[in-house]
């Protein structure tokens, strides 16, 4: 399997450009369809563990942004594609413990700048401009992860680039660290706590984002910035008071 997917990127890397952005699309609808997918099973399977209210009715604008952003991120594939191909970006083949090593990188290094970058765009002068939009939504559903502001989209996805052109990794290690990223966005805003009572009380594990921790920081946006870890919100003193009790009260079922 490791082969053929191999296989593919690098045939990725050598195909005519309009089939690149063809498939970039074709690859960010599969992940926006399998997410949305994904997320009705787990509200389905963990229904009696609310972290917040039932959303409203979806809106036209919610659907118009979620596609704006499906087609946005599938430029940044585009940009990163062509900056692979033109030697900035480099993209290793080794399939070995350096694997982890990548997806451990890009997950802690994604983190962090996702945490300093979510902090700025709460900044009052910049709040309305770029991250009032998904704010809107106090009542999480796996769509939310999607419905951005186009230019939030872009920082994300700029950020993104700017680390595998710093950082050389193994396409394994991309993938990997997507596919955690897609897994992170999707508990975030699934509306229910899909993970047991013991998760908070484990060493190492409770330091590991929870769907309550993401909805919090919707009804509450003075705590919670991170995205995948509770590290830097420790850290730097950001974490909401009411997370422990939050969580509890969401397990209690
Ligand atoms: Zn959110
Ligand atoms: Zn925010």
């Amino acid at each position: 399997m490791f082969e053929s997917l191999a296989n593919a990127i690098t045939h990725f890397k050598t195909m005519p450009i309009d089939q690149v952005i063809f498939w970039a699309l074709v690859l960010n609808v599969g992940i926006f369809i399998t997410a949305l997918i994904g997320g009705e099973i787990l509200i389905r399977l963990f229904h009696t563990k609310a972290v917040s209210e039932p959303p409203p009715p979806i809106t036209r604008q919610e659907i118009l942004l979620a596609i704006c952003t499906v087609i946005l991120n599938s430029g940044v594939l585009v940009i990163g594609a062509i900056f692979w191909r033109i030697g900035w970006i480099n993209v290793r083949y080794t399939l070995d413990l350096t694997v982890i090593i990548d997806a451990l990188v890009l997950f802690f290094a994604m983190d962090f700048a996702m945490y300093v970058s979510h902090r700025i765009a709460h900044h009052p002068i910049l709040y309305p401009v770029l991250h009032r939009t998904h704010h809107q939504y106090e009542n999480p559903r796996p769509l939310t992860l999607f419905v951005l502001n186009p230019f939030e989209t872009l920082g994300f996805g700029g950020l993104w680039v700017v680390l595998l052109l710093i950082y050389s990794s193994s396409w394994l290690g991309i993938v990997i660290y997507l596919t955690l990223n897609v897994i992170f966005g999707l508990i975030g805003h699934l509306g229910v706590e899909p993970f047991p009572k013991a998760w908070v009380k484990l060493p190492v594990i409770r330091y590991i984002s929870t769907s309550t921790f993401h909805a919090e920081h919707h009804d509450d946006r003075f705590h919670n910035f991170g995205f995948y870890t509770l590290i830097w919100d420790r850290l730097f003193g950001t974490i909401s008071p009411d997370y422990l009790d939050d969580f509890n009260r969401a397990n209690q079922t």
